[in-house]
């Protein structure tokens, strides 16, 4: 028999624990001192025999999919299930699937070099509920176990073979370009990579019909990013594995397209590369003529995200796709505008850009829009190339790395742009410390919406 977890409203729960316990309850609770300030919203209930015979969680309400995440790995080992009939609201089941995703998110542990060594609680679901949110969690988990593992073990060789594993599974089609096709086709990704021992290559994978709207999501793929010459800083380079973290969260996503079917035909480009300090590496001043047949003056070799995407991008747009998505955690700006948690949006539609807005806002996974703004295009042009990959003033840069992927991309193709963090900075429910899938699940409600499957005559 399962322990059952009674979620109760902060503000209104004194008539309920009541009606659940009686008076020993309630005097249990008050002795812990539930809903006081400073003290835990979690209250465990003894039974005679010294078994848990039940939990209250005090949550403020509408529920969301964190509200009951911290459970998942706080409460003792046991099976539970969620009780929300004294809640005021009427809790629909897609809110029960979120609670639920929650859950599973929270128990997300990076396991490769340290086992869990404790049991988890586990919750009882339905098995419709199972088959929903296991997909998610299964994208979200690749997603996050890519950016968490180190890059001694996650360079451009082994980001392509997770790529090929998540091939396999879904039967897409696998290909990657690498050495002299890189070197005479993808300037910009080979530049960027080839001060590296470990050789640059771009990741493709394809799926679906060929006869459905086309659709690439292009992923940043810098596998560890030193700054190459223009070298970060001790505390600048400690995270930089995580700068692969766009093609982690592309990978999360096009599994999850993949699992649901969604009747598109997917293209998938990782540019995966290691910026490295080396003999061979690109320079300050060099000048390097993209794939798009421009000419762009590198003014900093940490600014290399970019380069590498630019190239992505143009083969993407060579092939007209109806929509290209790109992800990347490409400037500390777009932290310093919105913080860690909520990934810059740039779109040449602004009608997608309300959207995503409005879908990350309801499902608790919030991007923001910031503008294209040509105002500032003047930035990046350099005297002696089309172009330069930084800007010449301090401020803006999230705006002016937009605007220079946009100079690859073909204006009449609905383009979405994401520069994210990928990182939890810090634990919270349902979202532990180290990488994470930012935007993922608006990306894909959005992509849901946008592609609906059509019921079959
Ligand atoms: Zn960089």
């Amino acid at each position: 028999m399962s322990i059952p977890i009674y979620l109760l409203e902060r503000n209104d729960w004194h008539t309920h624990v009541e009606a659940i316990g009686g008076a020993p309850l309630l005097q249990w609770a008050s002795m812990c001192g539930l809903g006081e300030k400073h003290r835990s919203s979690t209250l465990i209930y003894p039974d005679a025999e010294g078994n848990i015979a039940l939990v209250i969680l005090l949550c403020d309400t509408p529920l969301n999919l964190w509200s009951c995440a911290n459970l998942a790995t706080d409460l003792p080992q046991g099976t539970y299930r969620l009780v929300c009939k004294y809640l005021s609201e009427i809790i629909e089941e897609d809110v029960k699937c979120e609670l639920a995703l929650g859950w599973k998110l929270q128990q997300y542990h990076f396991g490769r070099y340290k086992a869990r060594t404790y049991a988890l609680p586990e919750l009882e679901m339905s098995d419709c509920i199972k088959q929903h949110i296991t997909p998610f969690v299964q994208a979200i988990t690749t997603a996050r176990d890519l950016i968490n593992t180190p890059p001694a073990d996650m360079g451009p060789e082994e980001l392509a073979d997770a790529a090929h594993t998540i091939a396999k599974t879904y039967h897409a089609k696998y290909h990657c370009i690498e050495g002299k096709k890189i070197a005479s086709d993808y300037p910009a990704i080979h530049a960027v990579g080839k001060g590296s021992p470990r050789a640059p290559r771009l990741i493709e994978l394809r799926w679906g019909q060929k006869t459905a709207p086309l659709v690439t999501l292009i992923g940043k793929g810098v596998c560890f990013d030193t700054g190459g010459l223009d070298i970060k800083s001790a505390s600048g380079m400690l995270l930089m594995k995580k700068d692969m973290g766009g093609a982690a969260v592309v990978l999360g996503l096009a599994k999850l397209i993949m699992a649901h079917g969604m009747p598109i035909q997917l293209r998938v480009l990782i540019p995966a590369v290691e910026n490295s300090v080396d003999g061979e590496s690109f320079r300050p001043s060099d000048i390097i003529r993209m794939r798009k047949g421009i000419s762009i003056e590198i003014g900093n070799t940490d600014a290399e995200g970019r380069l590498i995407l630019a190239d992505a991008i143009t083969d993407a747009c060579e092939e007209h796709p109806e929509l290209i998505i790109d992800c990347a955690t490409l400037t500390g700006a777009a932290r310093v505008a919105l913080g860690t948690d909520i990934p810059a949006l740039f779109t040449n539609n602004d009608t997608i850009a309300q959207e995503l807005m409005r879908i990350g806002k309801e499902h608790h996974d919030m991007v923001w829009h910031l503008p294209l703004y040509e105002g500032y295009a003047d930035q990046i042009s350099s005297p002696i190339a089309d172009g330069n990959n930084v800007s010449t003033s301090a401020f803006g840069g999230a705006i002016t790395a937009a605007l220079f992927l946009k100079q690859f991309v073909t204006p009449t193709i609905d383009w979405v742009h994401l520069d994210m963090m990928a990182w939890n900075v810090k634990a919270r429910a349902g979202r532990p410390l180290g990488g994470e899938a930012m935007g993922l699940r608006t990306l894909f409600y959005w992509l849901q919406q946008r592609y609906p499957h059509r019921p079959i005559a």
